[in-house]
């Protein structure tokens, strides 16, 4: 079972940063999630390069999360996509004209620079693939003039959505295996997207479907936490695709922390390829014992290869 440790921390203090990578690494885990926004790229590449380098050198796989892009994914800050304010025209449009703040994936313009995004960051940086952090699922049905054209029947536009969204995320994946064919890619849905997997586990370059378990921020049984984790573990396996499940070291309070140990319980239970969780993840009340109690957990899983090399032509 391997581990995956999301670091939303800034890259610029090298010092900080090698310091909680070495953590990271004597934990247990085989790689860190590192989320990125649009403007970071121009703003501070070296800084970037760096931080990745280090994670590298540290024996850590880097995966990059594409922080709300065209508002389209989840991202750790809540800032609105600089591609999506720049281009108005590209949102969706609901039944009734209204439009929303999240750009409409059908739009030829708005993939072909994301997937000019990916690219460079695949040729680019030290990276070793692309994790698509909670695509937004087809709540709204968009009625734009581009989903109008590739569908002219009004009475099929719902469905044709949903069709096209994970046409949409097969293609993002496709396009991350062009870029560089050893790099990973990995979607992660929120349980109440869960009637996705199937469809998603059937995607040809997709190679892990993850599971965002978050029992105490959905306000849910902490015993919820194994349902989710089993349905994903079932449906991956069939497809021969690896699973990643999301333990919620976030967001505790002293009540919520003492469920951290249950909720993790329940993961285990459900014998994924890989666990997930935060290094020090905004918003609990303890944060440090928070993070205590998530290295003495992780710490219990078997670990698989004790001294991991990373090999030099692969990322
Ligand atoms: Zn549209």
């Amino acid at each position: 079972m391997d581990i995956t440790v999301a670091y939303f921390h800034p890259l610029l203090h090298a010092e900080v940063v090698k310091h909680d990578f070495e953590q990271i690494r004597a934990m247990g885990a085989g790689s860190i999630v590192y989320a990125i926004h649009e403007q970071e790229a121009q703003r501070w590449p070296r800084d970037l390069e760096r931080g990745f380098r280090q994670a590298q050198d540290a024996g850590l796989k880097v995966y990059l999360s594409l922080g709300r892009y065209g508002n389209l994914f989840a991202g750790p800050l809540v800032v609105p996509s600089w591609y999506t304010f720049h281009h108005p025209k590209s949102r969706v449009m609901d039944r009734h004209g209204r439009y929303h703040d999240i750009s409409c994936f059908n739009h030829q313009s708005f993939r072909a620079w994301l997937f000019k995004e990916i690219e460079h960051y695949l040729r680019t940086y030290p990276i070793n693939g692309i994790l698509l952090d909670e695509p937004r699922g087809p709540d709204i049905t968009c009625f734009c003039s581009v989903c109008r054209a590739l569908c002219p029947d009004v009475a099929d536009i719902h469905r044709f959505r949903r069709r096209s969204m994970i046409d949409f995320l097969g293609e993002i994946c496709a396009c991350v295996k062009r870029a560089e064919a050893h790099a990973k890619t990995t979607i992660v849905l929120l349980p109440q997207d869960l009637g996705q997997v199937d469809e998603l586990a059937a995607l040809p370059y997709l190679d892990t479907i993850g599971g965002h378990l978050f029992w105490q921020w959905l306000h849910e049984d902490v015993s919820a936490v194994e349902q989710w984790g089993r349905t994903i573990v079932e449906v991956t396996r069939q497809h021969d695709k690896r699973s990643q499940l999301w333990l919620q070291n976030f967001n505790l309070d002293e009540a919520g922390e003492q469920e951290l140990e249950l909720a993790f319980g329940h993961i285990l239970n459900a014998e994924p390829d890989e666990v997930a969780s935060y290094y020090y993840w905004r918003n609990n009340e303890d944060p440090a014992r928070v993070w205590q109690t998530t290295r003495r957990l992780l710490r219990r899983i078997p670990r698989r290869q004790l001294h991991w090399q990373f090999p030099l032509a692969s990322y």
